[in-house]
């Protein structure tokens, strides 16, 4: 039964690792940062992504994100981060 051993010990073990530092999923997923405008922080993804924005509350699917103070509970498409900064 050798190959029941090799299941405990798998890829598995890494994501379950990430989830208990406390860090979110999409963040692993950021390739590029830009810099903060007006409080909110621009970053782009690896792939296209799926969320709802706070701002139009509308579920967006989109490599483009910002985040209002670093806070990844807080996500806001891009067009709506251009609105920010053209009000701020
Ligand atoms: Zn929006």
């Amino acid at each position: 039964m050798d190959s029941e051993s090799h299941q405990e010990v798998g890829p598995t073990a890494d994501s379950q690792q990430a989830q208990q530092n406390g860090e979110p999923a999409l963040l692993r997923k950021v390739v590029k940062t830009y810099d903060t405008r007006g409080g909110w922080t621009l970053h782009r993804l690896a792939s296209a992504t799926e969320f709802s924005c706070v701002c139009c509350k509308r579920q967006k699917r989109a490599k483009l994100m910002a985040t209002q103070s670093g806070v990844w509970d807080s996500l806001c498409c891009n067009g709506c981060y251009g609105q920010h900064l053209s009000t701020a």
